[in-house]
């Protein structure tokens, strides 16, 4: 008898466990879907057609991550080449850009491979 409890109580501990890890699976596509933007979104943002964010994504220009069968693009990369540091006001941003006559920076190596990828397209 007070083996077969144990046992139960061992097996309930695993079920809540995994039922806890679902949780934590689900909070995590939640706060990544928070943090992110749909491919339509960040064209709009960017003013650029779909699917010339869609040929970004997909050529790796554009760090993007993939929530079940879409991508989406974290916001702070958006913000960034929407806002990059002007170096030669703010000479924090630590990854500058390194083409002539642009004073662009980012506080990140993926904001500013975004960037070069996009606003130097074609040079
Ligand atoms: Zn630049």
């Amino acid at each position: 008898m007070r083996r077969t409890s144990k046992i139960l109580q061992r097996h309930e501990g695993a079920l809540q466990g995994s039922e806890i890890a679902r949780l934590a699976e689900r909070l995590v596509a939640r706060l990544m879907i928070a943090s992110t933007l749909s491919l339509p979104d960040v064209a709009c943002r960017l003013g650029v057609h779909r699917v010339t964010v869609w040929e970004w994504v997909q050529r790796g220009w554009l760090p993007a991550i993939r929530v079940g069968h879409r991508y989406r693009v974290p916001q702070h990369i958006v913000g960034a080449l929407l806002h990059p540091v002007d170096i030669t006001t703010d000479p924090d941003g630590e990854w500058r850009c390194p083409a002539q006559r642009c004073r662009a920076a980012f506080g990140s190596a993926a904001a500013l491979a975004a960037h070069l990828a996009t606003a130097h397209l074609g040079e």
